[in-house]
């Protein structure tokens, strides 16, 4: 099999190379007889920080339906996916080269008929370190929660679990070695599970000033998923009869999420790019999100990386494209950091160094 070559800016630097691929990993020794299969921008591997695969509106899906999802975001250049939360057993995609790579954070834990149907360990505050130690245990590292939810007694978002079964949670993932996440729309869970050394923050939505300035010293994350964000109305007009209460409160949290998502830039915290593709939104929109999040004023080049180096670099994986990294990357005709739009473009998609 004949080496393949690829010449262009290289980014996050933007410098000029030629990156060989030899057995599936990079090198900047050139190899004689190679064969030059890309020229153009090259980036390190995009990152899908926040999606789910095996998971439909309804629940679980089958192996088929599984691959085609992966299939989606492989194409759309997603080679890493954070997949945070399914209650599919998806751990045969770490056997499929062709398939992206996968961080699994096993099934969501929510709390007894305070999510949607079919998703989620539904359970009751004295089982929750029981069930996080178990998806630690099955997961690759990560363990997902849910933060908050309505409550049909207060008619209102409210945290699934008192601030202290949520810190036992935090601890008991610690302990097993995963990273714990949660999806929060609301502000009430926030400060205690921020306070409790949460690694990460799903959608945010209700993140206030003083809570992002510890979020940005205690190093906490944010994966905003600014594109389902904007479905917050259709969330609002389908519980609005019933819960006139929560309606308003999705709406308002929608009418400032550009300013909140912003004031936790601004105050440094670290925030990723992530789809939500699985429940209601497709697979492969990667693109989309990037955009979107440039969009809200971050710069270009900052949306971009939270989507590729920098995202690779908190999950684990070589941020750039150095001599012996894993020959994960993508080709594009134009410089991303000019037009985001080239995203949807790809000129050649490249996974464990082969041109997918
Ligand atoms: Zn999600």
């Amino acid at each position: 099999m004949s080496t393949l070559r690829f010449r262009g800016p290289v980014l996050p630097d933007g410098e000029a190379r030629d990156l060989y691929v030899v057995d599936g990993r990079i090198t900047l020794e050139p190899v004689a007889g190679a064969e030059t299969a890309a020229e153009g921008w090259i980036i390190p591997g995009l990152v899908d920080a926040h999606c789910h695969l095996g998971l439909d509106a309804h629940g679980a899906v089958d192996e088929e339906t599984t691959e085609q999802q992966a299939l989606a975001d492989r194409d759309a250049g997603s080679l890493l996916l954070r997949d945070c939360g399914s209650p599919a057993d998806t751990r045969w995609v770490h056997d499929r080269d062709d398939l992206p790579r996968l961080i699994r954070c096993g099934r969501h834990i929510a709390r007894t008929r305070r999510y949607i149907r079919n998703f989620a360990h539904e359970i009751e505050p004295g089982d929750l370190t029981t069930y996080v130690a178990q998806e630690a245990r099955a997961g690759d590292g990560w363990v997902k929660l849910v933060g908050d939810w309505i409550s049909r007694e207060e008619g209102d978002l409210s945290p699934s679990f008192p601030a202290d079964a949520f810190a036992a949670a935090i601890a008991t993932a610690h302990d097993h070695g995963a990273r714990v996440t949660a999806h929060c729309f609301g502000e009430t869970v926030l400060p205690g599970l921020v306070e409790a050394g949460i690694d990460c923050i799903e959608h945010g939505t209700g993140l206030t000033t003083d809570l992002v300035e510890t979020m940005a010293a205690r190093g906490t994350a944010l994966v905003p998923t600014a594109h389902q964000l904007n479905n917050f109305p259709m969330y609002a007009e389908q519980g609005a009869e019933r819960f006139p209460a929560y309606a308003d409160h999705m709406l308002d949290l929608h009418a400032r999420r550009r300013e909140t998502i912003m004031a936790a830039y601004e105050a440094g915290v670290a925030i990723f790019a992530g789809t939500d593709a699985g429940g209601v939104l497709p697979h492969g929109l990667i693109a989309d999100e990037v955009a979107e999040l440039a969009s809200y004023g971050m710069p270009t080049e900052y949306a971009l990386g939270a989507a590729s180096w920098r995202a690779r670099e908190w999950l684990g994986w070589n941020a750039g494209l150095e001599e012996g990294a894993p020959a994960d990357f993508v080709v594009y005709p134009r410089d991303p950091r000019a037009d985001l739009s080239v995203l949807r473009e790809p000129t050649a998609v490249v996974l464990r160094g082969q041109v997918v």
